[in-house]
């Protein structure tokens, strides 16, 4: 049973931070609270709860709205579903983030989950972040010692496990205006639809002149931490996106899974499955699958 002796919603950064850096207090951070409250072992010494819904952190920016930056910023706060139904994330390499938000659980879990949580812990079969790396994606961490900016690629170091530092929160993420060429797909298999992932993998290519000038292959749920698949991406560069190097990249994303057995699905089955998503994500951003707009139902 849950026993949070108080449950604090600051109204600024600053009064957050100083409330989760007291040490000793068994403070934590919610947000939707979809994994928080679920997973024992993330309330293991949690006595009270810090709530960061009022901290103006569930927007979604673009350069209309803020001239001065050249970056797509969204908040911490943002939620699966707002992530999903937001125009400006659906037209960012042919919508890739958008379409694992809203791959994302069930509608009920997606009005409560967030973009923060979702990467906050650090879960390998989390849905959002390699479409987030796939587009060289910052993530802005504020604490007692200030605010700094991470590339999101610099983040993840385990299964569950971060960089981020106690008494730190996601702030925002922060993601470079991509190339106006640049396409994208993202495939998720599951047991069912609103079951985590067993893999996931997300692929952008930007195609000039009939050639990959630019391949990015990421994979989630098939190792400690989502991978870029490099070997993948470097059988795509150089080439025409044909079927046939499709399936070569393919094969070497098969290669760069790591993965584990648990009661979703084998290591061997996970595997496999790798090279069956990188293909489909592969044909979605050549244009050679059909148009997914999940986000619609999202
Ligand atoms: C039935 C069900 C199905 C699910 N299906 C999926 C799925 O298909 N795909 C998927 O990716 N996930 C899935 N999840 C997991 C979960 O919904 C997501 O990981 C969600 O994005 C977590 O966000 P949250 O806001 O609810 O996080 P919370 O539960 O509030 O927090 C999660 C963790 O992150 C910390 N945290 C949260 N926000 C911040 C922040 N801004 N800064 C610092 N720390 C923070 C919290 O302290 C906590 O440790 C599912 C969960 C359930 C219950």
């Amino acid at each position: 049973m849950l026993k949070i002796r108080a449950y604090h919603r600051p109204k600024h950064i600053d009064e957050a931070i100083s409330l989760l850096s007291e040490p000793d207090a068994g403070r934590t951070v919610i947000a939707g609270g979809t994994d928080l409250l679920v997973n024992p072992r993330y309330m293991v010494g949690v006595r009270e709860v810090v709530d960061l819904r009022d901290l103006g952190l569930a927007f979604i920016s673009g350069l209309e709205d803020d001239p001065s930056t050249s970056m797509i910023v969204i908040g911490a706060c943002a939620t699966m579903r707002q992530v999903a139904r937001s125009p400006l994330i659906q037209g960012l390499a042919s919508g890739i983030l958008a379409r694992s938000a809203a791959v994302c659980a069930s509608p009920n879990i997606r009005n409560m989950a967030t973009l923060g949580g979702n990467t906050a812990s650090a879960l390998p079969s989390a849905d959002t972040p390699p479409p987030l790396l796939a587009l060289d994606a910052l993530v802005v961490l504020a604490g007692p010692q200030g605010r700094r900016i991470v590339p999101l690629s610099e983040f993840f170091t385990g299964p569950a496990r971060s960089i981020r530092q106690p008494g730190e929160i996601i702030t925002e993420f922060q993601i470079p205006q991509p190339d106006a060429a640049m396409r994208g797909g993202f495939y998720k298999i599951g047991r069912v639809s609103d079951d985590i992932a067993m893999v996931n993998a997300t692929v952008t290519l930007v195609v000039r002149d009939g050639i990959i000038v630019q391949a990015r292959v990421m994979l989630g749920a098939v190792a400690p931490t989502p991978i870029r698949a490099s070997a993948a991406e470097a059988a795509l560069e150089g080439q025409q996106p044909s079927e046939a190097v499709f399936q070569q990249a393919a094969s070497f994303a098969v290669e760069a899974a790591r993965p584990i057995s648990d009661h979703r699905a084998s290591a061997d089955y996970r595997r496999r499955m790798s090279g069956v998503a990188a293909l489909r994500a592969l044909r979605q951003a050549a244009g050679r699958a059909p148009q997914p707009e999940e986000w619609h139902h999202a």
